[in-house]
């Protein structure tokens, strides 16, 4: 309804306008002004001037590197199986591969650079690295020694017999189920002295006894028998430590000791007899004929079994450099016994920093702690 009384009022003020101007009116006359000069157009209209910088250096770039292509990597090549063995000079060298992965539970595999390949076996946990033309073999990374540095033939790596026999198979095996009757060895005592600490000018006869003192409460926690050749500072004969061994029908023997050469050497060591056939590490001058049999090479087996074990769990658990488990025939203490022998190492009192530790009673008990882990 509003609308159109909108519509209405606008038209009657439209129409009024229109009255307006169709109204006659006064106009006033008409003046002519001259021509106003007018400003001068220019074009193209003037623009800023134009500020030309300087060319910036550019900052320095990286020179560029063109590598050459690369070759291809080489492809392993792909191995055929290995034969079980390979004749050299007559005798039968066996495949590290086709010997270990006839053992239970056992994986193979060949690591590292096709130059400096390291095989590495690993049986039921206990993992073994070789290399060719090397005797160090790293039993679950401590060394050892083989007879023979093995050999590779057509891409495969191979072990002497004697090594297969002596040292692989049973550091691979399970520790023999003995009774536990164990005798410790303190070295030295009495007038045997033993060596003497760069650090403090104490004996090794006093270590051996203290080292041998720690051991033998965690021994017997493990159920162990345990024995020891003097408890005091008492000399005993070589020849009386093995007959007392034999006294107390001792399943296992280990003489404890401390080591002494130029300041430089360290580390620790382990020692047992060395097999028919094979060559010791030292014979301290005497001659050292490999046909040598001896009363202890009946328990060359469970020598190395305990060898490498106990060797292993004191590097492991002392943290010392690994001088590895090594062979001699002229231990006294060692050759004769009727069981399995071992004789430790425990550091350098002529290295003045493992005369130092040797010194501190935290690290005796350490090395207590590691021989009696690696015993079942
Ligand atoms: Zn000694």
């Amino acid at each position: 309804m509003g609308n159109w009384k909108t519509l209405l009022s606008a038209s009657v003020f439209c129409a009024v306008l229109a009255a307006c101007e169709s109204t006659p009116t006064h106009r006033p006359s008409i003046t002519i002004l001259p021509p106003q000069p007018r400003p001068a157009i220019v074009w193209p209209p003037p623009q800023p001037p134009v500020v030309v910088t300087p060319p910036q250096p550019r900052p320095p770039q990286p020179p560029v590197v063109v590598t050459p292509p690369q070759p291809p990597q080489p492809r392993p090549p792909i191995l055929q199986p290995p034969a079980y063995n390979a004749a050299i000079s007559g005798v039968q060298w066996v495949s590290l591969e086709a010997w270990g992965l006839a053992q239970a539970r056992a994986q193979f595999a060949r690591l590292g650079a096709e130059s400096d390949l390291t095989h590495l076996l690993r049986v039921n946990g206990t993992r073994l690295e070789l290399k060719a033309d090397n005797r160090v073999v790293l039993c679950d990374g401590v060394r050892l020694w083989l007879a023979h540095a093995p050999k590779l033939m057509k891409d495969h790596l191979y072990v002497h017999p004697l090594d297969i026999q002596k040292n692989l198979t049973p550091i691979l095996s399970e520790l023999p189920k003995n009774h536990r009757i164990v005798v410790i060895d303190p070295g030295h005592g009495g007038d045997s002295r033993g060596t003497q600490s760069v650090f403090n000018k104490a004996y090794e006869k006093e270590y051996t006894l203290d080292w041998a003192l720690r051991l033998k409460p965690l021994l017997e926690a493990k159920g162990w028998k345990v024995h020891l050749t003097r408890t005091r500072d008492t000399a005993v004969s070589l020849a009386g430590r093995v007959a007392y061994a034999d006294k107390v029908k001792a399943n296992l023997f280990i003489s404890l000791h401390f080591n002494s050469a130029a300041s430089e050497h360290t580390g620790i060591e382990t020692y047992c007899i060395t097999p028919v056939g094979m060559a010791s590490h030292m014979g301290r001058g005497a001659a050292d004929d490999t046909r040598t049999v001896l009363p202890n090479n009946a328990h060359d087996a469970p020598n190395i079994q305990y060898a490498a074990r106990v060797h292993s769990a004191m590097v492991g658990h002392v943290g010392m450099t690994d001088r590895g488990v090594r062979r001699v025939r002229f231990m006294d203490v060692l050759k004769s016994q009727k069981r399995p022998a071992l004789l430790l190492e425990g550091g350098y009192l002529s290295s003045p920093e493992e005369a130092r530790l040797v010194a501190m009673p935290e690290y005796r008990q350490k090395l207590a702690e590691g021989v009696a882990k690696a015993l079942p």
